[in-house]
């Protein structure tokens, strides 16, 4: 398939507005934070900054894997910086966020696959935000099941991990990770009892039948709630985009989802991992 350059006019971004923006962006600018909001030019700021929530990126800003969809830059990441975590613990109450997603990049040169640092910048928002909401969004960690429960250990209210592609395009999205290994970290996170979540970007070529397999696989595993949302290419050198997914088909595929038993879908073309994160916090 032939890359398709031109944004459909559904993907135009709102601009970000509002009083709750306002007084956040405020503190991050005067605070000089870091989000992975903006480092992303995430089209939806206005929308969950307005909404109290905001994505900080941990364990530093380059990743050991080189996966073809993602603007983060792959190399040797710099030596882990054992302050992060009361550093990040001080923005969130700076901020005032009420839920509060975390991520981080992969480190896989690390023994305990970052899982230290992720367990000690969780503890430390507790300590000092007892009142926020938190939310995971981790790594494999190459499937050492150790490091992931020391994070669970932790009991974020919500645990993520993206499938992010179908099976069949596993490989040449996530070069350095493995489908059944993403569902196998599910799994550990379903069965710790914790509210459980993955997300599928569309647009890079998979079909109907290989995206409904991937729903089954995501409820055997134990996931509760889906994002489905359109990948963007975020340079030329990463995987193009080959379908510009409708927002009627989005909305078509939420319906799939909740009838196939997902307790929560989010779906459309802006949807991205943490968009309406705070409306994930259900009963168990
Ligand atoms: Fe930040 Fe995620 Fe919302 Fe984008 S969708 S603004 S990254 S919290
Ligand atoms: Fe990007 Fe995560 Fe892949 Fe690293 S592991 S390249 S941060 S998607």
């Amino acid at each position: 398939a032939s890359q398709i350059q031109r944004k459909p006019d559904w993907l135009r971004v709102k601009l970000p507005i509002g009083k709750e923006y306002a007084h956040v962006r405020g503190l991050v600018d005067g605070h000089k934070l870091h989000t992975i909001c903006e480092s992303g030019n995430c089209p939806n700021m206005g929308e969950c900054w307005g909404a109290g929530t905001a994505t900080f990126m941990i364990l530093g800003n380059i990743c050991t894997r080189s996966c073809s969809f993602c603007a983060v830059a792959t190399g040797r990441p710099l030596a882990v910086d054992v302050d992060e975590p009361n550093r990040v613990a001080t923005s969130v109450k700076l901020m005032q966020v009420k839920h509060c997603v975390i991520t981080s990049v992969d480190r896989d040169d690390l023994k305990d696959g970052g899982s230290i640092i992720w367990a000690e910048t969780i503890n430390a928002i507790r300590r000092e935000s007892p009142e926020t909401t938190l939310e995971t969004l981790l790594p494999d960690f190459r499937g050492n099941w150790d490091n992931l429960a020391r994070v669970l250990e932790t009991r974020p209210e919500v645990v993520s991990h993206n499938l992010e592609t179908v099976r069949r395009l596993t490989k040449e999205v996530r070069i350095q990770a493995k489908y059944d290994r993403s569902l196998e970290a599910l799994k550990h996170v379903s069965a710790a009892g914790l509210r459980t979540k993955s997300g599928i970007m569309l647009g890079l070529g998979e079909t109907e039948d290989d995206l409904l397999e991937a729903m089954d696989d995501l409820l055997a595993a134990g996931v509760h709630i889906l994002t489905l949302g359109q990948y963007l290419q975020p340079t030329r050198n990463h995987h193009p985009v080959l379908d510009w997914i409708h927002p009627d088909q989005f909305a078509r595929l939420k319906q799939i989802g909740l009838d196939k038993g997902f307790r929560y879908v989010e779906s459309g073309p802006l949807v991205r991992s943490s968009y309406h994160a705070e409306k994930h916090l259900f009963e168990l």
